[in-house]
């Protein structure tokens, strides 16, 4: 079972701000910035590279889910980021496909 199954099904400690049948959301353990919420399916597609057409709603639906942690947590009107890493180049550690949402300062480009 993946860490992120884990922290959806209760078994590991997480401050969980979103839980739904699909989706749960909840603060980065190491943060990156003020706000930094992970945004993960409860179904443990591996990463981006899995993806295909039958998931292209639960993908849609990640992504409301962070624009209204976004307006909860009060940085929608200052702006944030949302970022899939995919593999080893693209700086993913965990492989359970997930979402970061980051605001709350002003963010760098090009990421490192
Ligand atoms: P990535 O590097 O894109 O795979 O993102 C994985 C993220 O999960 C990292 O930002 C980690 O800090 C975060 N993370 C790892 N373990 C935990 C945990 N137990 N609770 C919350 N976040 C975690």
């Amino acid at each position: 079972m993946t860490l992120f199954e884990q922290i959806a099904n209760h078994e590991i400690p997480a401050t969980i701000v979103h839980e739904d049948a699909d989706i749960i959301a909840f603060h980065d353990i190491k943060p990156q910035a003020p706000y930094h919420i992970v945004i993960a399916p409860r179904k443990p597609i591996p990463s981006l590279d899995y993806v295909t057409g039958d998931e292209a709603e639960l993908l849609g639906k990640m992504i409301v889910v962070a624009t209204e942690l976004a307006r909860k947590f009060g940085i929608s009107d200052t702006g944030y980021r949302l970022v899939f890493n995919c593999g080893r180049h693209g700086g993913q550690t965990v492989d359970h496909i997930h979402l970061h949402l980051l605001g709350g300062r002003q963010l760098g480009w090009p990421p490192g």
